[in-house]
């Protein structure tokens, strides 16, 4: 199973931040390692064994996105999806029922039903500007 990891943040100047989305995908075999970041910056970062760069050349065309299903044999918007449905299991009890409520004003926490515990949590800029 490759590992996925997605990360959310903010960058840009902090009186006016931009959100991003950099996904990293790592496949089985530790053969290629994938970030793409989108955001204020766009940009994809690819490494692979020595083995695989000749075939990696052919991949330098589209889109980062078009680029990253290429090279990781999923599509950045599939990994976020692997990635949500790995996170919306509760760590302590393993159950996968969660129930979103609010925090603050834009944010959002997924309560396992069964034990409280947070499982996710979300939070939507747009809720505040
Ligand atoms: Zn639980």
């Amino acid at each position: 199973m490759a590992t996925i990891n997605v990360r959310q943040g903010s960058e840009g100047p902090s009186h006016d931040p931009y959100g991003y989305t950099e996904i990293e995908f790592i496949s089985t075999d530790g053969e290629i390692e994938c970030i793409i970041h989108s955001g204020l910056a766009e940009w994809i970062k690819i490494k692979v064994s020595q083995e695989m760069t000749y075939k990696i050349e052919d991949y330098k065309f589209g889109t980062n996105a078009q680029i990253f299903e290429q090279v990781c044999g999923i599509s950045p918007h599939d990994a976020e999806k692997v990635d949500q449905r790995r996170r919306s299991r509760c760590r302590k009890c393993g159950s996968k029922q969660g129930e979103w409520t609010n925090g603050y004003p834009g944010e959002s926490f997924l309560i396992c039903v069964r034990c409280g515990n947070h499982m996710d949590y979300s939070f939507n800029e747009s809720a505040i500007i």
